[in-house]
């Protein structure tokens, strides 16, 4: 048991128990922040990870110390064989999640709830109709409103992600927070982060201090209550005294949550990134193909992360285009 323990805990002692794995390169909507305006090369359809791999590599992330997998993309609700991964992936001793942009939750909720899935996040950057449709370039705002209530109804746990960017929904901020007064959700704002094409740069970012300041000046003092963060959390949580819900902010850029970080992610063409924003990927995908023995890919992947920011530990390095264009864009990597 020693030894699988340590497969999975990198040169700084941090145990690796969360995997996100990406299900698809392919997305039904096209997010101008996620996604670079010429559109995303995607991999050859024979590098995606067959639904077979798909598990074979989970069951082994599980063996070595894995606790939770969280299923994203692209968005993970568009491959075909969903269904059917869900279903496998929930037999496995795991904690079983998913992050989708809400457009097909209606067509899945009795296969979240067979397959015990409780906690959906959906992102949702705006909410406002217009406005969904220019930053999505889909007119979809309705469905996925509505199917943020349904899954509400349903009982789900709902966690709303947002990326803020300045000139375009940093204005939304407190309609958002008023969002969680009659729903029981968790809003969770994220700082816009760099990747290639998708045209980032400081001066769009909305800063975890600069929400708190809107927030502060929105609301009396002993309204905004700070909240027990769990552990390993990435999010920073309060809620507005009465509310039913609360909000977060995930401070990504400027506020980095590296030292308790537990997570590794692997990406639809089977590369393990030890790091959102390490632009070192290692090939399993390749290895297992090839009958080989992966847990010393896995195991060097994971003792090669870096103590902050996959490298990337001042402002002045993530600032650099050079630095970040060598990163994939966030539908390819699997946010
Ligand atoms: N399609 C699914 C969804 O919409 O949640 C899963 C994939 S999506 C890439 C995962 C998350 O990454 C979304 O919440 C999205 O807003 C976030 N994301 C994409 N690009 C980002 C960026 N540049 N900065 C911060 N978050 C980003």
């Amino acid at each position: 048991m020693k030894e699988q323990e340590n497969l999975l805990t990198d040169s700084f002692g941090r145990k690796h128990t969360y995997l996100r794995i990406s299900l698809t390169e392919l997305c039904n909507l096209r997010c101008t922040y996620c996604m670079p305006a010429d559109g995303v090369k995607l991999s050859p359809r024979d590098h995606i990870m067959s639904y077979e791999e798909i598990l074979t590599m989970a069951r082994l992330f599980v063996k070595h110390g894995v606790t939770k997998i969280r299923l994203t993309g692209g968005e993970p609700l568009v491959r075909k064989d969903v269904y059917k991964l869900m279903d496998d992936l929930a037999s496995l001793q795991v904690e079983l999640s998913i992050s989708t942009n809400g457009i097909k939750v209606d067509e899945f909720i009795d296969v979240f709830k067979r397959c015990n899935i409780r906690s959906i996040n959906v992102s949702l950057d705006t909410l406002k109709a217009e406005k969904f449709k220019t930053i999505t370039r889909r007119d979809l705002f309705k469905k996925v409103y509505d199917n943020i209530e349904l899954l509400i109804d349903e009982g789900f746990k709902v966690k709303v992600n947002a990326v803020l960017m300045k000139d375009f929904n940093e204005d939304e901020i407190i309609d958002f927070v008023e969002f969680t007064k009659e729903k029981p959700i968790a809003m969770r704002f994220i700082e816009f982060m760099p990747f290639d094409g998708n045209q980032w740069d400081m001066s769009k970012l909305v800063s975890y201090k600069e929400i708190m300041t809107c927030v502060n000046a929105s609301y009396n003092n002993n309204e905004v209550l700070r909240l027990q963060d769990a552990p390993n959390d990435t999010s920073k949580n309060y809620r507005i005294k009465g509310y039913q819900g609360s909000f977060a902010i995930i401070s990504t850029v400027t506020n980095p949550f590296c030292d308790s970080c537990n997570r590794l992610r692997l990406t639809a063409n089977g590369q393990l990134k030890n790091c959102l924003f390490s632009a070192t990927e290692n090939d399993l995908l390749t290895g297992l193909r090839e009958g080989k023995d992966i847990e010393p890919l896995i195991k060097m992947a994971v003792a090669s992360k870096q103590k902050i920011r996959g490298g990337m530990d001042s402002l002045q390095k993530l600032k650099d285009p050079e630095l970040h264009s060598q990163n994939r864009s966030m539908i390819s990597i699997g946010g």
